[in-house]
């Protein structure tokens, strides 16, 4: 049974999905005009791994993560760079998923664009008017607030909070019968990117696009809505009030939040400035230590990101990168198969390590716990599936290894791995050739080539039975 913290309920449920097998998830994607930040890369991860471990049990994942493509900020961009709003969206929505590539995130099942959905959005802003939840003035359409009764039912003590300070997050006009009611269309200025509508030349606010979008691909009410804990308001708030107020159904029966990425315990962002770009920190640690790091804490705590943690981060990724090596050194190395009888009454342990993986996993996908019981079953293999030990027992440790680290997403090669570094050939052949200097007792250059490798990241091992490597 999966249990997720449900922020609309402030509890954790059982999941029940809406169709037997499946599970609708729609998850707010970024607005297209720069390089995503590790704070951004947060929820990236996160809701990556809830997909990663619905599948692996077995369900069906339809993953829907949209584009904000129009945008004040977009435009703002294009202007500063002398470019069409089209070349900077373009250009960051292939960035940004070479990003989420390099993360080990799998591309969503629709990746829609906002500007590719006007009409659907019309459609739905058409909707609200017709049933007394929206209305005009000059051209701009505003959502009206006080006729949705239910209004701050996800954000409640929030709401409160903002209200009485009168945030910066709630826009004051004078057009607006409340000043909860928030911009569903508003009409272009001079210069701006603008579509054909009922009301005005003009575009779609923010909010509506992922309500139009959520109901196209995915049905009036999903499973599960997520993103970071920002956007329950004002965001998420409207966006249970349209696709409600539109839909005439309940709009996600699950909402889940991350929680901030935070550097000197505040949250970073792009707004104070106190951020790093994900291809920075990827390309000083390794993206795949970035996902380490993120799922090595639970997705609803702060984190905070220090250069340090991030160390911390890489070297424990390495261990279970060599518990791999080994592991597979172990296994092209074993002289016999059958279990011996200490293996044999080992293999029941292997059992409980999965079982308390899943249990940790459905408690609201603790990944912290998940990441220990693998640091355990690393203890595990680095003591029993070794040298010595029989290929069938070395067999059943590594496949239950890679089971795990591969719901996860742990252990991967991404995009400047690639390019950069040697393969595993070469690196064999370069430990072919010191052997033969050895035999020639040529021992500079069995020197001068173990150090090579050393530079590599390679360590080389001369073991009873043979050379072994591991990267570090
Ligand atoms: P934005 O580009 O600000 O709309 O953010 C895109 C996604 O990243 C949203 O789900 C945000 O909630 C999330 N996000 C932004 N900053 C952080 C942060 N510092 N920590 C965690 N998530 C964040
Ligand atoms: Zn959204």
């Amino acid at each position: 049974m999966i249990k997720i913290y449900n922020t609309l309920t402030k509890q954790k449920e059982e999941f029940k999905p809406v169709q037997k097998d499946n599970v609708c998830m729609y998850v707010c994607g970024p607005t297209v005009y720069n390089l995503i930040h590790i704070g951004n890369a947060r929820p990236y991860i996160v809701f990556d791994t809830v997909r990663r471990y619905f599948e692996s049990v077995g369900y069906a994942v339809n993953y829907v993560q949209n584009f904000t493509d129009v945008d004040d900020k977009i435009i703002k961009k294009a202007n500063e760079e002398g470019k069409t709003t089209d070349e900077i969206v373009n250009y960051y929505i292939h960035e940004t998923l070479k990003d989420a590539n390099n993360l080990n995130v799998n591309p969503a099942t629709h990746h829609p664009r906002v500007t590719e959905e006007m009409d659907n959005i019309i459609k739905m802003i058409e909707v609200l008017i017709e049933k007394g939840l929206a209305y005009e003035v000059g051209g701009t359409v505003y959502y009206n607030t006080a006729a949705f009764p239910e209004y701050g039912k996800l954000s409640k003590k929030v709401l409160e909070e903002l209200e009485a300070g009168r945030s910066e997050r709630i826009e004051i006009t004078d057009d607006k019968k409340n000043h909860m009611d928030f911009v569903l269309w508003k009409p272009k200025k001079e210069g701006e990117p603008y579509w054909k509508s009922p009301w005005s030349d003009g575009r779609p606010g923010w909010h509506i696009e992922c309500s139009a979008m959520a109901k196209k691909y995915l049905g009036s009410t999903i499973d599960i809505h997520a993103g970071g804990e920002d956007l329950v308001f004002p965001h998420h708030e409207n966006e249970i009030a349209q696709s409600e107020g539109a839909n005439g159904a309940a709009f996600a029966n699950y909402w889940m939040h991350n929680s901030f990425l935070n550097i000197d315990n505040k949250k970073m962002s792009k707004s104070l400035g106190n951020f790093k770009t994900l291809r920075d920190v990827g390309e000083t640690f390794g993206y795949d230590t970035v996902r380490f790091f993120m799922l090595s804490a639970h997705y609803r705590s702060p984190l905070n990101f220090s250069g340090e943690l991030m160390e911390a981060a890489k070297n424990g990724l390495g261990r279970i990168k060599n518990a791999k090596a080994s592991l597979e050194f172990a296994l092209s190395h074993s002289s016999f198969d059958a279990l011996t009888e200490e293996e044999t009454n080992l293999l029941p342990e292997l059992g409980k390590y999965e079982g308390r993986f899943h249990e940790a996993m459905q408690d609201d996908f603790n990944t912290a716990d998940a990441i220990s019981i693998i640091f355990e079953l690393v203890k595990f293999g680095n003591t029993y599936a070794k040298e010595g030990a029989s290929k069938n027992f070395v067999t059943e440790v590594y496949k239950l290894f890679t089971k795990l680290t591969d719901i996860l997403g742990l252990l991967y090669t991404y995009l400047e791995d690639q390019n950069q570094g040697l393969t595993d050939a070469e690196i064999e052949d370069y430990i072919q050739k010191r052997t033969a200097a050895k035999k020639a007792k040529d021992f500079k250059e069995a020197d001068s080539i173990r150090e090579y490798l050393k530079d590599q990241g390679v360590i080389i091992e001369d073991t009873r039975e043979g050379v072994r490597f591991k990267r570090v």
